[in-house]
């Protein structure tokens, strides 16, 4: 998985060189965030990581708007095990789970790359003709076996590992996984692999719209060795395009608006500084910068977005 880039950098999503180191992140600086500064469990990452790298640069394309880490070396199976352990980051539930399952037809061929411990796979499995899954991760692979899942392994190249190939596939969905490819291509070769010509390819990742991009704030989770990327619309459509897919839809996951009015309230500079020994009165003086926030309009200003935004690709060969 190591497809290290040592300057001058060249985008993994628009091929551009147009690029700038933005910042440097701190391998165990991150490990120590991560671990919520538990050291034993920082140094536990730090054990796991598998290569011999103190620090990772981020890298801006200003041709696509990509962000990514130099090296591209992804973390090893064990430290994800690991950090896994230590939080808990696979949801049951997620925005893109419903839209991609209203697409799906009774008799639809569903291959889920990277699906995780199968939550997608379990909640459509009833409803197409076959679910099926792949992903990088033995105890993922484990976990999705013992509840009755067909899933395998994929290999450090992000294809499958030996002769598996699923049957040809409708739908290819691949949630929260492009984020952390140090090959983001593999993705978009293996769908080519399995695909019909009349197929989707979903592609959830980060929102570039998320509250803590919009209001500026360091996100451990959302850098490396976490995410090794982070995508704008530009560079979701121009990686489709560079292996031979055309971005037909793309949509954010909304932010109601009582959220979006909260996003912007817990941010105001003095919003800490409301408190007092009665929790009843620190809560009505919340409401009140709540009420400013709403009638300013800041949070329509600021326009965050939920979690995810979603891609939608079809064969550019198929049209
Ligand atoms: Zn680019």
């Amino acid at each position: 998985m190591n497809d290290s880039i040592q300057g001058p950098f060249r985008c993994p999503a628009c091929s551009g060189q147009s690029c700038a180191v933005i910042e440097t992140v701190s391998i165990p600086e991150q490990h120590l965030r991560y671990a919520a500064n538990d050291v034993a469990g920082a140094s536990r990452l730090d054990h796991s990581h598998g290569a011999s790298l103190e620090a990772y640069r981020m890298v801006g394309c200003r041709d696509c708007g990509l962000e990514f880490a130099n090296p591209l070396t992804a973390p090893s199976d064990a430290w994800y095990s690991e950090l896994y352990g230590q939080i808990h980051l696979y949801p049951t539930a997620r925005w893109e789970f419903d839209l991609v399952a209203q697409a799906l037809g009774a008799t639809d061929v569903v291959v889920d790359y990277g699906c995780g411990s199968g939550e997608f796979l379990l909640s459509v499995r009833d409803k197409v003709g076959r679910a099926e899954g792949f992903d990088f991760s033995a105890a993922a692979v484990a976990a999705s076996v013992s509840k009755g899942l067909q899933v395998h392994r994929l290999d450090l190249d992000g294809l499958p590992a030996g002769d598996t190939l699923p049957a040809k596939a409708d739908h290819v969905v691949a949630f929260h996984v492009l984020e952390h490819l140090a090959r983001p291509g593999a993705l978009f070769e293996f769908a080519k692999g399995v695909i019909r010509p009349s197929g989707r390819l979903w592609v959830a990742v980060p929102s570039d719209r998320r509250a803590s991009r919009v209001y500026g704030e360091a996100d451990a989770l959302d850098s490396p060795p976490h995410h090794l990327s982070r995508w704008s619309i530009s560079a979701l459509e121009a990686v489709g395009l560079a292996h031979g897919w055309t971005m037909e839809r793309h949509l954010y996951e909304p932010l109601p608006s009582t959220l979006a009015v909260w996003e912007a309230t817990r941010r105001l500079p003095f919003f800490h500084r409301v408190s007092s020994r009665w929790r009843s009165l620190e809560r009505f003086a919340r409401r009140v910068l709540a009420a400013g926030v709403w009638l300013s309009r800041r949070h329509v200003r600021v326009n965050a977005s939920g979690f995810s935004m979603l891609a939608c690709y079809r064969r550019a060969e198929a049209s």
